[in-house]
This record gives structure tokens, sequence and C-alpha cells, in this order.
């Protein structure tokens, strides 16, 4: 063995935005930390259309913001879909929000190898100690059972041991490490799809304003994402269902460009494109991107963010916003528990619960969602209609995901949020069905979908979050969960209700 093992307070798996995240609140509390990240920056990355939160919110906490918004990334109003019974595409703008109507109203389209890289480059700056190529290849225990290190190699092959308070873990959806925190990855048999996706230059634009927006279209075997990256690059996929993976393996451009002609609106966009064939970008991939949840989030000296804990699907892009997220409550448990303030269970049931709750909502929303599509001839949506799920393998999922919390009986009857999300989404269509046009002015049209208390739900961690942003310090906030915890003054803690004025 080596030497000496050098010793910090946290140790930080993976480079990503969950990573980053973490490692920067970490840092700026004046917490040691080494970041570990096993690829050489900039690396590609799949998820690049995200939502406000994320840049309004976390990336003011992580003073990375002007970087962001300076790196010319396309701005994204909202999204744009061809989905449901309107066979016209209508809008789902971000600027519902009364509170953010102007600032904070929209997000951006990232280039993952640009956006990535200035979240890790941040937390460098801001005293994180970041190693490139390096790979963790596993942990170090105590006689407990207590995670107390890491193992990893560097660029030279030579290995090292790390001893830390707190390991985190956010390597992402191909993690090894998640079960040293007691975690077994439970699959939703809800959305079991694959998706392939490649890039290309010269396509359409939706009409001004919303030429930034994703698009996405349901067609009769799967949907399609098209995201403007640029004036000119476009990144396209096609999610279809996962048992036609194996065509797929051997002919990923072929099912590619299959796929986009038979969806005729990003035919159509795509209709003087021509795909990138070189340099990142001209790789086709493929990705299984079936949904996920660990049956724990933390274990004892280590907690799970973003990907490694869990993952849904990319129609609503949630996964960076997931993965940022839960990286502001990891921090604040890790500081809570290092500042003597609470016991590890008391910070870390805060830190399961919230994100649980975070991704219950969106998994419900999203199973709402998928179920809105009427293709009645189809095999892809008529396998998604949540009627034909088993109820009880439904409810085990959602009261898996939701576990960590109680007090809202909302999450654990799918059937009743998918009732509401219905009525007010049937409203939506009707009145845009209307207009036969894409809805460009929301006001009025929005207001019924967002209304809808299951919407509401979704968005309302994600604006406490952006206020967080705006409000760095004495901004305070309700327990969001019940007998839970609030944020702390500066937002980098967890504080006891009473403690805070509220
Ligand atoms: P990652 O971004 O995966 O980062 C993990 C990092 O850890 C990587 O850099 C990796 O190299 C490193 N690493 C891995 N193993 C080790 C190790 N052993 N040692 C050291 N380092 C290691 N999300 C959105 O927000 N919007 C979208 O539009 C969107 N579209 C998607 C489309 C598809 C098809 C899929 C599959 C996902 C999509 N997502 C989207 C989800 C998004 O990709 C992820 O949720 C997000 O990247 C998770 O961030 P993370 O920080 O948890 O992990």
């Amino acid at each position: 063995g080596p030497a000496t093992v050098e010793e910090v307070d946290v140790v930080v798996v993976g480079g990503g935005p969950g990573g980053s995240t973490t490692a920067t609140l970490l840092a700026k509390s004046g917490r040691r930390v080494i970041q570990l990240e096993k690829e050489s920056f900039p690396r590609y990355q799949i998820g690049e259309s995200l939502l406000p939160s994320t840049i309004h919110g976390v990336c003011k906490l992580l003073g990375c913001y002007e970087k962001v918004r300076d790196a010319g990334f396309m701005h994204k109003r909202g999204g744009s879909f061809r989905w449901g019974t309107n066979p016209v595409p209508w809008n789902f703008l971000f600027a519902i929000s009364p509170e953010f109507a102007g600032e904070g109203s929209y997000a951006y389209q990232v280039e993952r190898m640009k956006f990535d890289k200035i979240l890790l480059d941040n937390a460098a700056e801001n005293g994180v100690d970041v190693r490139q190529e390096c790979r963790v290849n596993g942990v170090d225990t105590d006689d407990s059972g207590r995670v107390v290190g890491v193992r990893y190699v560097d660029a030279d092959r030579t290995e090292h041991h790390i001893r830390a308070s707190y390991v985190v873990d956010a390597s992402g959806n191909s993690t090894r490490l998640t079960r040293h925190a007691g975690a077994e990855r439970v699959y939703s048999d809800f959305f079991q799809n694959v998706a392939v996706f490649g890039y290309f230059e010269g396509g359409k634009r939706l009409p001004a304003p919303d030429s930034g927006n994703i698009l996405c279209a349901a067609f009769d075997e799967g949907w399609i994402w098209y995201i403007p990256l640029s004036d000119t690059l476009t990144s396209v996929g096609v999610v279809i269902a996962k048992d036609k993976a194996k065509d797929v393996i051997n002919a990923q451009e072929e099912t590619l460009l299959q796929y986009i002609d038979r969806c005729t609106i990003v035919r159509d966009m795509l209709v003087d494109a021509t795909r990138v064939t070189e340099g990142t970008y001209g790789e086709i991939r493929l990705r299984k991107d079936y949904s996920y949840a660990n049956t724990r989030f933390w274990g004892k000296g280590m907690v799970l963010v973003g990907d490694a804990a869990c993952f849904i699907d990319p129609v609503f892009s949630t996964g960076v916003h997931l993965a940022t997220y839960s990286g502001v409550l990891a921090a604040r448990s890790i500081n809570s528990v290092l500042d003597g303030t609470m016991t590890e269970e008391r910070a870390f049931t805060e830190f399961e619960g919230r994100y649980r709750r975070e991704y219950a909502v969106f998994y419900e929303f999203l199973s709402a969602f998928y179920d809105m599509e009427q293709s009645e001839d189809s095999y892809f949506w008529k396998a998604r209609k949540v009627t034909n799920f088993d109820r009880t393998d439904m409810a085990a999922f959602v009261s898996l995901v939701a576990g960590g919390y109680s007090g809202e009986d909302v999450l654990t009857d799918a059937a009743q949020v998918i009732e509401r999300f219905r009525s007010s989404s049937d409203a939506l269509t009707a009145a845009a069905a209307k207009t036969g046009g894409m809805d460009t002015d929301s006001g009025q049209r929005m207001g019924h979908m967002f209304s809808a208390p299951v919407v509401r739900e979704v968005m309302e961690e994600m604006n406490a979050l952006q206020a967080r942003g705006a409000v760095t310090e004495g901004a305070t906030e309700p327990p969001l969960l019940d007998g839970g915890l609030v944020p702390s003054a500066d937002g980098l803690a967890w504080a006891e209700p009473a403690d805070v004025h509220v």
C-alpha cells in the first residue's frame, strides 16, 4: 500500500453537473474537497436541454452564472410538443411562473462538453482539488461497514487511497459504487425505452420566438427530440421501445434516419440538413434510458447524487435538474453533519426525502404525459398507457420512489394524479385546436395546464431553488416535508425550523 494516505473532508466521484455542484458548495463552506473524474474534460455527454432552476438557481449559487450566460448557449423559452390529440405542436413555456415572468423564465440548450467544463473549472476556482483522468475503482470501509474513503488509479496507473468523512457518488448512470451505500437499483416497468441519437448541420428552426425551444414529436413508434444547440447544429434522438434495441445495434445510422423519415414534422425540419459524420458529434450513440431509482440514496459515510441515485425518462429535460438539485441537498446535509449541528440520520433523511419527492413528482408527471399521446394503432403508445399497467406494480415503484417522505397522499395514487393532469391537458389541447396553429401567445391557454395541481407541484421546488439563486443571503423557506428541516440562512446547510425565522 501507499506510504501516506491523503485525508480530506469529502471525496466527490464524478465531474458531471451533480458532482461539480456538490463539490463547489462544500468548498465554498470551507471543506477540503477532492473531486475525481475518470475522463479528461471536455468530454461528451448527452442531456443538453436544461431547465431554468439549474441556470438561475444552481449556477447562481455556484457563482458561475455569468460564465454560463456568456458562453453563447441557445436560449430555450420552453418546449414545443407534437403530442397528445392535437396534430399541431403546442408550447410549454417557462414564463408561467409569475415570480419569474421576466429574467428567469428561460433556460439554455447546452453542448455538455462546454457546460460541464464550466462547472468543473468553477469547482477548481472555488478551491476544489479537481483531478482528471483519475478513475475510482472502489471504496474503503471500516470494520463497521462505514465508507471511509476511496481508491483510485491516476493517469500513470498508480493506485491511491483517500480517506474522507464523506464519499459522494456522482459517477453517473454506470456507477459501480452504489451498493456500498446499501443501495440496489430498481427499474420502472413503465419507461422501458432506448434512445438512438446523432447531430445534424443546417436543420430548420421553429419560428421566433420559439426557435430555441426543444421540439418533442410523438410518432407511431415512439418520439423524437430536436434540440437546437446553435444556429446550425441540432441534436436529434429517437426514443423507441427497448425491445427494438437489438435491431438498432448493427444499423444505428439507418435506424436513426428511418425513424426520422416516419416522423413528419422532424423530417420536414431536417429536409435540407446533413448529418455530422466527423468528430465528437459524428458518432451515432445509443442509450437505454429507462427509469430507475435506488432503494437507498445514502449509507453511512456515503451519499448518491444525480444519475448514480436515479434517472427518469428524458422527455421533460429533468436529468441535469435532478443532478444539480440533489447536489445542493447533499452539500447541505454533509455540511450540517460536519458542522456538528445534527445527526447523520436527521440530515440525510432530509436529503433523501426531498430528493425522492422531486423524483416522484416528475415520475408521475411523466407517466401522465406519456399517457396523453393517443396513437390508437401504435404498439409503442398502447404499451405505454397507464391503464395497461398493473396498478400494484406501479404503486410499488411509486411508493419506492416516494419512500423517504410522507404527508402527501397524492404521490401514492398515480391514477388520481393522471386524472387531474388529463383533464387540464385536454382543456389545453382543445383550446389549441381551436386556433389550429403553433401556440405562441402562451398566456391564456397555458393557464389551463398550469392550474393543474400536479404541475404546480412540479414547479414548486424548482421555483424555491430559483428564488434561492436570486437571494442567497438570509432567504427563508418553510419546511417542505412534515417534521422536516429548512435551509440555513446562507443556503449551504440545514437548520431546525425553530432556529430560523420563517
Ligand atoms: P454524468 O453527467 O453522467 O457525470 C458523471 C461523471 O462521472 C462523468 O463525467 C464520468 O466520466 C465520471 N465517472 C464515471 N465513473 C467514474 C469513476 N469510476 N471514477 C471517476 N469518474 C467517473 N438531462 C437533461 O437535463 N436534459 C436532457 O435533454 C436530457 N436528455 C437525455 C437523453 C438521454 C437519451 C439520456 C439517457 C439522458 C438524458 N438526460 C437529459 C439526462 C442527463 O444525461 C443526466 O441526468 C445527467 O448527465 C446526470 O448528471 P450526473 O452529474 O449525475 O452524471
